[in-house]
């Protein structure tokens, strides 16, 4: 995979638990923006871990350096005809195990 860092971006990503401060391609940036003025980090789904900047945690009330902890499996699963659930995923805080957002990608 080729990627220029270049076109990374620095940005922010809300979660239900808080939020992330991550740099994005643009078309990951397309896919975390649902028209609104706001970009979610579960639109966005996998990230690697050297993309996070830092993250805010609601439960902690402050921001951690580094990435989020991330958990996710693979069920491929179908849910219903022809709609498979490829893959969910979380990320936590670190320190307190708050969920800060959750994902699921589907293929049809
Ligand atoms: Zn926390």
């Amino acid at each position: 995979m080729s990627q220029n860092n270049e076109d990374l971006e620095e940005k922010k990503l809300l979660g239900s638990g808080g939020y992330a401060i991550a740099k994005l391609t643009e078309d990951e940036e397309m896919k975390a923006n649902l028209g609104v003025p706001h970009l979610f980090l579960g639109n966005v789904g996998r990230l690697a871990e050297d993309r996070f900047l830092r993250y805010y945690c609601n439960k902690c009330g402050k921001e951690h350096d580094g990435w989020p902890l991330l958990i996710y499996e693979v069920p491929n699963e179908e849910i219903a005809e022809n709609v498979i659930l490829v893959e969910k995923g979380e990320y936590r805080c670190r320190d307190c195990n708050n969920t800060i957002a959750q994902y699921r990608k589907f293929s049809q």
